[in-house]
């Protein structure tokens, strides 16, 4: 069965062969424009709105929500058709409306100190299922307005390249969001980030980067074994030249682990000729990763140290902590699962 968002215009139209030809965009602007389920479009007849209820059914069927910041932040539990589940974080601002959505049911860059990567890889989430998590999100957000997406919630979206792009696309064209509003965010996949590059819709592009030596890097994010920082900063200056964006970069600090004067001075001599902005968060405790966030007063200095090697550096406030909706956090399995063992890096001795 056929997820509502995973039909293309032309399937919609086969599935409503022998209707008025008029049908199809009348349903096509109701699932994109209003956000309505067919069984909401009362511009159609009951009898095909009850037809086309039946043939496609949500992809996103709902095994929990919770909310925390006083009703600012909603965090979904999903269960997949195939029972595959993943999360949804809607974040409300005084100025814009964020969705941070899953691209991957689980994730297979087994980053240490990231929830989803301790629990592993299931399968990618076909674009309809990326979709519907903005719809429903923006149905969630009335009567504000969902702003922003970031590609931040569980899942590697440059290792999902054609279904991730083909979910931007649709939320561009379809939905009304501009693509200065649609952030992508990645471990550093570098043939992800120069297909980016030569994407025609410039959508921002952050790279999570944690480290900025290979040494502590390849330990951190795996991923850079393959990908090394110098091959990775040619890939994102190509990207920042083709798109005209500011690169952003996520930086976790982690007590005595990349939190120290040498790792500020190596980010910025990483950061400052790609023009990138640094955005500040400190860890967010995970089950299978030993170590805490900084300090308050650590990342602070942190900050200001980067500020004083002339790279924009801002710190961003957490959201959702106590309902597990905050970066990393998102682990669907792990109440199902145990926990991975804590493996690898543990913090280093005080006052080196
Ligand atoms: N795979 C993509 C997107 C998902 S992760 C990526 O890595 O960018 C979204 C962000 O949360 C990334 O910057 C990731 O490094 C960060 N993150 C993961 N675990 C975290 C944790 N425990 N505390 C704080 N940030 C974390």
């Amino acid at each position: 069965m056929p997820a509502p968002y995973d039909l293309t215009r032309d399937q919609l139209a086969e599935l409503l062969e022998g209707e008025p030809a008029y049908r199809a965009r009348q349903v096509w602007d109701g699932l994109h424009t209003r956000v309505q389920r067919p069984d909401e479009m009362t511009e159609l007849p009951a009898a095909l709105r009850a037809s086309l209820q039946a043939a496609l059914p949500p992809a996103l069927c709902e095994v929990s929500r919770r909310s925390a910041d006083e009703g600012q932040t909603t965090k979904w539990l999903w269960a997949l058709h195939d029972g595959a589940r993943v999360e949804t974080v809607l974040m409300h601002y005084r100025d814009r409306v964020t969705v941070c959505v899953s691209t991957q049911a689980g994730c297979a860059m087994a980053c240490q100190f990231c929830a989803t990567g301790q629990a592993g890889f299931q399968r990618h989430l076909s674009e309809g299922e990326i979709v519907e998590q903005v719809a429903v999100a923006m149905r969630a957000a009335a009567p504000r307005r969902l702003s922003n997406v970031v590609f931040m919630g569980m899942g590697e979206p440059l290792a999902n390249y054609e279904r991730v792009w083909s979910a931007v696309v649709r939320l561009h064209g379809s939905m009304g969001l501009s693509a200065r509003h649609l952030t992508l965010s990645t471990v550093g996949i570098v043939p992800g980030i120069r297909r980016l590059a030569a994407e025609t819709l410039p959508v921002n592009l952050a790279v999570s980067l944690h480290a900025a030596n290979d040494a502590l890097r390849d330990e951190l994010v795996p991923i850079n074994r393959r990908y090394p920082l110098a091959v990775l900063a040619e890939a994102c200056a190509e990207y920042v030249a083709a798109s005209g964006r500011r690169l952003s970069i996520e930086w976790a600090l982690i007590d005595d682990v990349n939190d120290r004067g040498s790792d500020a001075a190596e980010l910025a001599e990483f950061a400052r000729p790609l023009g990138a902005h640094v955005n500040l968060i400190p860890l967010n405790p995970t089950p299978g990763y030993p170590v805490v966030g900084s300090p308050a007063t650590r990342v602070r200095q942190f900050r200001d140290q980067l500020t004083a090697l002339g790279v924009n550096a801002t710190i961003r406030a957490t959201r959702g902590a106590e309902i597990d909706a905050a970066c990393g956090q998102l682990a669907a399995a792990a109440g199902a699962t145990t926990a991975p063992a804590a493996v690898g890096l543990l913090p280093r001795a005080r006052g080196g």
